[in-house]
């Protein structure tokens, strides 16, 4: 079968690999009928993720039709169509129960396209198939759903649901990238009164405004911070949302939380940052991170199906899987092709 293939820093291929095969009795074999690429794809190819090793098949998401099951997946039948979650889960041990599947304590969490080969293939193999996957409902949009693997569940529970987002809450989400834009379509299940974006790409702040952000904001210039405090009357915002994943942006943040407010990391970091508890320890403030753990993906397929979230916005390219690199080139070069989610169709479907 074809494949996106890692190869160490700066080197991937189309090649041609095995189709996978059952290794436990909870696994199942999917084919894939659409996928796409994540900036977390884009942090592998630079070397950033050094538990993807050379050889791998990148990709955590995706939809398409069970091909295979073992003889303990009794959730799923071959010829069912699936959204795959980026996050594989145990359903069963303490931290599952608990709601947290990312850190399952049975191999679970996030693996595929890192520990285990992933979605950016013809076929991938799904371990725990009976909580990894999920039903899709008989006439849906698959595209729409692609976007439910990741992206949507990030934004919602890392985001708004970490930042508890109330009606009426002033809301900032710095970071106007899929995962900052997923945040922006699932505060507004709260209506929060405002929502401020920040980005640095002009086009990325015009989707977010056509998106429902109320103000846009320019950070070329690095002032988000004093913009965004003369906007609010120096009261600051309800909820404050990392979706980049630097020191600038958490600084930012922490600079515009108001008192009694919430900053929700999104962001994967790669350096430490400055905690500035001189200032906020008499703040009253709350700071909260978490890995996604996908159990809202229930909830949001109901959303996206009943048309009251529609996340197919966020795709701007089309491609096959034989044109995967030239996906990957488009993707990472996301801000001069204009780019936000880009849909990799299965040429066999
Ligand atoms: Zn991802
Ligand atoms: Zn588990």
């Amino acid at each position: 079968m074809k494949a996106l293939v890692y190869h160490g820093p700066g080197q991937r291929a189309l090649d041609d690999m095995p189709k996978p095969e059952i290794r436990s009795a909870t696994d199942a074999i999917v084919r894939i009928t659409r996928t796409t690429i994540c900036g977390t794809d884009l942090h592998i190819m630079k070397g950033d993720v050094p538990t993807v090793t050379d050889g791998r098949i990148l990709g955590h998401e995706g939809v398409g039709i069970i091909e295979q099951v073992g003889a303990n997946v009794s959730n799923f039948l071959v010829g069912e169509h699936v959204l795959i979650s980026c996050i594989s889960s145990c359903g069963r041990c303490a931290n599952c129960k608990k709601g947290m599947y990312s850190h399952c304590e049975n191999g679970g969490g996030w693996i595929l396209g890192n520990l285990i080969d992933g979605t950016q293939a013809e076929y991938v193999r799904i371990p725990f198939a009976d909580n990894s996957l999920y039903p899709i409902p008989a006439g849906a949009d698959e595209e729409a759903l692609v976007m439910l693997s990741d992206i949507l569940p990030t934004g919602f529970e890392c985001g708004v649901l970490n930042g508890q987002l109330k009606p009426g809450d002033t809301l900032a989400i710095i970071g106007a990238g899929p995962i900052g834009l997923a945040a922006l379509l699932t505060a507004q299940f709260y209506s929060p009164a405002e929502i401020i974006m920040v980005d640095n790409d002009d086009n990325r702040l015009k989707v977010a405004k056509s998106f429902g952000a109320t103000q846009v904001i320019n950070n070329g210039l690095g002032n988000a911070a004093e913009k965004i405090m003369a906007l609010t009357g120096n009261r600051g915002v309800d909820v404050a949302i990392e979706a980049i994943g630097i020191p600038e942006s958490f600084d930012i943040c922490q600079t515009i939380v108001a008192a009694g407010g919430h900053i929700a990391n999104v962001g994967g970091h790669g350096k430490p940052v400055q905690l500035n508890l001189d200032r906020l320890w008499a703040q009253n403030i709350t700071l909260t991170t978490r890995l996604v753990d996908t159990v809202t993906t229930p909830m949001l397929l109901k959303t996206v199906t009943a048309g009251k979230l529609q996340p197919k916005q966020l795709i701007t390219h089309h491609f096959t899987l034989d044109q995967m690199m030239q996906a990957y080139d488009t993707f990472g070069n996301a801000s001069s092709e204009l780019a936000l989610k880009v849909m990799i169709t299965n040429q066999n479907d």
